[in-house]
Formats: C-alpha cells, structure tokens, sequence
C-alpha cells in the first residue's frame, strides 16, 4: 500500500473512531477517555506533530545556508528574492479580493438570528498584534542562537542567507564547510524521511482527537460563511494556481497537486504550514524537481509569510463581520482590507488559529468590532484544515514558477512517476 492510501485510511479511521467516541459520549473518568482519547491518541498526536516541529529550525537553516552559498555565486540573490516575494504578494492580494468578491455576492453575514446565537455562545478575548515596523525590526536577528530557540523563522532564514552568502565569498575557507554543510542537508532530507514514514499513526491520532471533539453545529449557525470560505478556497486551489502554473511555466498542474498530496493530508492534519515545512520541502525538492537554492529559500519563507488561505478567511470574515453588524464598508475601505488582509496573513505564524487572532489586524483597520471575532471562532477549526492546506499549496506552487522562470527546475523529476514512500535520494 503506498504511503498516501496509509494516511487516506488513517485519516477516515481516526474521524470515524472519533465520531463514534463523540456519540458515545463517555463519562470524562472513564477508561477509554483517560487512557486511549487523552492518553495515548492525544500524546500520539502531539509527538507526532512536534517530530515534525523538532526538524523546522536545522533544516530551514541547514538547506537555506546551501542554498544561498550556491547563489551567491550566481549573483542572482536579489532577483530570486524579489520574483518569490512578488509572487507571494501578488497571490495573496488576488486571494484575498476574490474572497471578498464572492463574499459581496453571498452575503453571509445577512444570516440575522442564527448568526447572534453563534455570537451568544462564545465569546474572544483580542489580543495585541504588534504593528508592522515593529514587525519590520524583528526580522533582524539580535541573537541568531535565541532566534533558532525560538523559533523565530524570519530571523532564521535572514541569518542564514546572509551566512551562506558570505560562505559563497569566502573563497578557499570556505571549502570544507560547504561540503559539511551539503553532507548535513543530505542527513536531514533522510531524517525527514524517517519521520515521513510515521505519518499515518500521527494523522490517525489527530484526527481522532479532531472527530472526538469537532461540534458540527456551529455550522449550521453561519452556514454562508463556511460555505463562502470554501468556494474561494476551492477556487484559488484548482484555479488560481493552476493557471498561474500553467500560464507561467507551462508544467501540468494535475502533475503538481498530484505530487503535493502528502504534504496537503499533513497540513490538513496539523492545521500548521509550520509543522507542514519539512514534508513541503522534500515534496518541492525531491517530487516538483525545484532545485535547493531556490527551494530553501522560497519555501521556509513562503509557510513564514505566504498565507493565502488564511488571507481568504480574512477577506471574507471582515465581510461577514461589517453585514452582521450593519455597517456599510465602502470601496476605500474594502482596498483597506485587501492591504492590511495581505499584510495580516504575512504577519500570522504558521500554527494552528492564528489567522483569527490577526483578523483582528483587519478590523481594527476598517473599524469594525473585534467582538464580531466570536461570531466565527466556533467553525475555525475546520477552516483552519483548509486554509493550512491552501497556504501550503501557495508555497509550492510559487517555489515551482520560482525555479522554473530561473531554469532552476528539473522538469525529469517534475514529469517522473513517483515511487511514493521510497525513500529519494537526496539532494545536493
Ligand atoms: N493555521 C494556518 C497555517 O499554519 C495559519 C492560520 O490561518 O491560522 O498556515
């Protein structure tokens, strides 16, 4: 069996234990909810997705120090950069104003009494979101060693550019650390492999721990919300992107989401393009046949800033929110959101239900009330699922254009027919 239908079954098994979980409705003493649901699924899940977290830091430093060493000698750093960071603005402004495009033709916040009694039984507490110079300022690593614990992915990925630019410059010293650190990606495409593997146990405790505990009611409540989310998420999935793909390089798009199906069931699982990062990765280097130096840097700064899902929730949230409350948002306002949405969803980490807590960006913005936050924190979850696995196909999809515009893609690799779990060889 390959390792995609492994984690198809994993996945319907795990939904359905859980829902049956649900049903049962258990006392919270007993045995199955002590020991299986908290116990071991709930632990199984959280190893599983922290595996994948423990690789973030040394590969995205490891592959991108190689990476940049190899284009320092190229000099074509600034242009790379600038294509993968116009693109990835350029795809997130498109998502989030059809968003909102197809949110003015739904309406979903005219849902009147429903809606209110979504609004009733929850509640949000905003939080601060730090401006965006002080976003600005903190991509400046002051410490590069507490930036790697802390996981600050900007500051990592500025640190290694600038490392493995001036190991390209360094002539004759330079030699032997680039061959240690071309050895030392080597290894962590195989541990990523590894950790690959376990997947299908990972993803059948997330998603049990998911069916055990999702309330499918909360749906039934902004029904024209949800739904709206996903049409433009469906939209920018199988038709923005292909297109883009299509038009742009001329590669087959079918070819691409088929390869991008690993990667896709993790994010969905994880609710996480941070956690999602590694198996991303291998997928767009080892599958899409997109070189290292253009992969490690488009792709850890892509699941860092490139969030069109979540630029796609925004958008049409804001909407939701202006219809419910009443409030007329006139075309000014409306370019507002398209701005700070983008800006948002740069801003937002790539964990699970951030996108909310920075929507609050947007409101604050085009002066609507953050409480309206509570009207939609009960569907997050499952959005959240989605719009994951839309940022990362937004990733992947302009790492490919990326690398292809620079003759940086090896179009063998990208065409070949995949041995599914086999290990790949990897990479220089
Ligand atoms: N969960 C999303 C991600 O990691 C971020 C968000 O929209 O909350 O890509």
């Amino acid at each position: 069996m390959s390792l995609t239908q492994r984690i198809l079954i994993a996945m319907g098994l795990g939904l359905a234990i859980g829902a049956v979980l649900q049903w049962a409705a258990l006392p919270e003493g007993h045995f199955v909810n002590t020991f299986l649901l908290h116990g071991v699924i709930d632990g199984g899940g959280r190893i599983f997705v922290t595996l994948l977290k423990m690789l973030v830091v040394p590969l995205v430093f490891v592959s991108l120090v190689c990476g940049a060493a190899s284009l320092g000698d190229t000099g074509s750093v600034g242009r790379l950069g600038g294509k993968t960071i116009g693109l990835y603005l350029l795809t997130t402004s498109v998502a989030v104003s059809m968003a909102m495009l197809i949110a003015l033709t739904t309406d979903p916040g005219l849902g009147g009494d429903s809606i209110a009694d979504a609004a009733a039984t929850s509640t949000f507490e905003p939080k601060t979101v730090p401006s965006v110079k002080e976003t600005l300022i903190n991509i400046v690593p002051g410490n590069p060693i507490a930036a790697m614990a802390d996981g600050q992915m900007l500051q990592v990925i500025l640190f290694a550019l600038l490392f493995g630019l001036a190991l390209s410059k360094a002539g004759a010293s330079g030699v032997t650390l680039r061959s240690f650190f071309a050895d030392l990606n080597d290894v962590m495409m195989r541990l990523i492999t590894m950790i690959i593997a376990l997947t299908p146990i990972g993803v059948f405790c997330l998603m049990t721990k998911l069916g055990a505990t999702l309330g499918l009611a909360e749906i039934g409540k902004v029904v024209m919300y949800f739904v709206t989310i996903v049409l433009a998420l469906s939209l920018h999935a199988a038709l923005v992107y292909p297109l883009l793909l299509k038009s742009l390089t001329g590669l087959n798009p079918l070819i691409f989401l088929s390869k991008m199906r690993e990667a896709l069931l993790v994010a969905l699982s994880t609710s996480s393009s941070g956690a999602t990062l590694p198996v991303t990765l291998r997928t767009v280097e080892h599958k899409l046949g997109v070189q290292n130096n253009v992969a490690s840097f488009a792709v850890p700064l892509g699941a860092t800033v490139n969030m069109d899902g979540t630029a796609i929730m925004q958008g049409v949230a804001t909407i939701f929110i202006a219809q419910f409350y009443g409030i007329d948002l006139g075309l000014s306002a409306l370019l507002t959101v398209v701005l700070t949405a983008t800006l948002a969803s740069i801003g937002t980490a790539a964990v699970p239900g951030v996108g909310l807590i920075t929507l609050t960006l947007v409101l604050d913005q085009v002066g609507l009330p953050v409480e309206g936050i509570a009207l939609i924190i009960g569907v997050d979850r499952l959005l959240d699922m989605l719009r994951t696995a839309v940022n990362v196909t937004g990733d992947a999809t302009v790492a490919t254009i990326v690398a292809s515009s620079e003759g940086q893609l090896d179009q063998a690799v990208f065409n070949a027919k995949e041995a599914d779990s086999a290990p790949q060889p990897a990479s220089s």
